[in-house]
């Protein structure tokens, strides 16, 4: 089945599901029980085909799934729990995947069972991903894994990580990548908290000495690894930036509160404010509109601009909201804890928010390379020059 399936048969099959997963709900149930139920009845990401957690319809209706779960009171978050997996794992798997992977990751990534991590930045890869140096080389049917990544978002719970290494060092950079699932409970692998400072650890750098990890854990061809990091970046930056959220939701919010708590009459503060409200209003259409639009498959460069605009408007409005606050807004309720979450923590006060906001333009693509990405594949303007493009690996220049 394909996303071709009629519009009236694909919403009356996405009813009869949802009517399956809801008629009765016995709020009691455990939500990992939940998503278990909701991912066999083929409502966890709907565009995906059947048995693989979909029923081969149009993205567009998981929008209904989801209003239907929020209407129901069960449980939606589970997205957040496992950003990186249900956001991008699952993206890569549906594309890139054997049907015999997708049997054993999907299931337990969409209960959250099972977290995920991206294994993408090095200490000398960071914009220039395909220019990373973490490599593996072939053991018969294993690969023997060394390397270090950095930044690496909740690798502290994560049981499975997505890793390009270098695989081939003697062709250009971008051809002589490989991209496995690693487990990151296996020997050899370190984890080791980067602190923050909002004063959490989300993030990690990991080293990896001698990881044996199976062939059979291999994502698409040897040497393909640039094409799989590509979409699990593109589902990256829609992830990050397509949240639907409700009007006046989000950051928003805590912006509109302060002003009221804090009884601003300031008309330049005013006018900022509904310059922001505005902004904030246009991009959860536009997002509204995109989600709507978007075709099954991997999503395109123009998740790009989403996660671009949303960086920018995120920065400011957290910046206005302890602005409001004057002085409230320099201190950190609860005191400065250095702590480790288990989960990704999307939301927190207005003043960890606001320093937490910082991240946004940096995580997942940097704003300058949203731009570049805009610039080159959404206008056609001319790329930047590319001097390394075409030289074997091993010969560029690296500090
Ligand atoms: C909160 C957070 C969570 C993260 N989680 C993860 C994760 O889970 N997994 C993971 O792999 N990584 C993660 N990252 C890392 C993130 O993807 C990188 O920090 C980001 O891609 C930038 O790489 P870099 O830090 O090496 O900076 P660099 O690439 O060294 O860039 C430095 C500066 O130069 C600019 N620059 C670089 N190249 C160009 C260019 N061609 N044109 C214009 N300007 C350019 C950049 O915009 C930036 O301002 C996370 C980062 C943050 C902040």
């Amino acid at each position: 089945m394909t996303d071709t399936i009629k519009a009236e048969s694909a919403e009356a099959l996405v009813g009869e599901r949802l009517e399956q997963l809801l008629g009765g709900y016995d709020p009691s149930v455990e939500p990992q029980e939940f998503w278990g139920n909701q991912y066999d009845l083929g409502l966890a990401w709907v565009q995906f085909p059947e048995g693989f957690g979909g029923l081969g319809v149009s993205p567009k209706y998981q929008s209904v799934v989801q209003g239907a779960l929020e209407k129901a009171g069960a449980p939606t978050w589970n997205r957040e729990l496992n950003l990186l997996g249900i956001g991008m794992g699952a993206g890569v798997l549906a594309a890139h995947g054997t049907d015999a992977q997708k049997v054993k990751w999907l299931r337990p990534m969409f209960t959250t069972e099972d977290m995920w991590c991206q294994l993408f930045s090095e200490p000398g890869a960071g914009s220039d991903l395909a220019n990373l140096s973490a490599k593996a080389v072939r053991d018969g049917d294993e690969w023997i894994v060394n390397g270090q990544k950095v930044w690496t978002t909740l690798a502290h719970i994560a049981k499975w990580g997505m890793i390009p290494v270098r695989t081939d060092p003697d062709v250009p950079k971008h051809a002589g990548i490989t991209y496995f699932i690693v487990d990151m409970k296996a020997e050899g692998v370190e984890v080791r908290p980067l602190y923050q400072i909002t004063g959490e650890a989300e993030f990690n750098e990991v080293f990896f000495t001698d990881v044996r990890v199976p062939d059979e854990y291999r994502i698409d061809e040897v040497g393909a690894g640039w094409r799989v990091s590509m979409t699990t970046l593109m589902n990256e930056r829609v992830a990050i930036g397509s949240r639907a959220l409700p009007r006046g939701g989000g950051s928003m919010e805590a912006a509109i509160k302060a002003w009221k708590d804090y009884g601003h009459a300031d008309p330049a503060a005013r006018d900022e404010l509904v310059q922001l409200w505005a902004g904030w209003e246009a991009l959860r259409l536009t997002t509204l509109r995109a989600n709507q639009m978007r075709k099954a498959g991997t999503p395109g460069p123009e998740g790009s601009t989403g996660k671009l605009a949303w960086a920018d408007l995120n920065k400011a409005i957290t910046a206005f909201t302890v602005d409001l606050m004057g002085w409230d807004g320099t201190l950190y309720p609860g005191g400065y804890v250095l702590h480790r979450p288990t989960e990704f923590e999307s939301e927190g006060s207005p003043q960890r928010n606001f320093l937490r906001a910082r991240a946004n333009s940096i995580e997942g693509g940097t704003s300058e390379i949203m731009k570049n990405i805009v610039g080159e594949r959404v206008l056609g303007l001319p790329g930047e020059p590319r001097v390394d493009k075409d030289l074997p690996w091993k010969e560029v220049p690296r500090g």
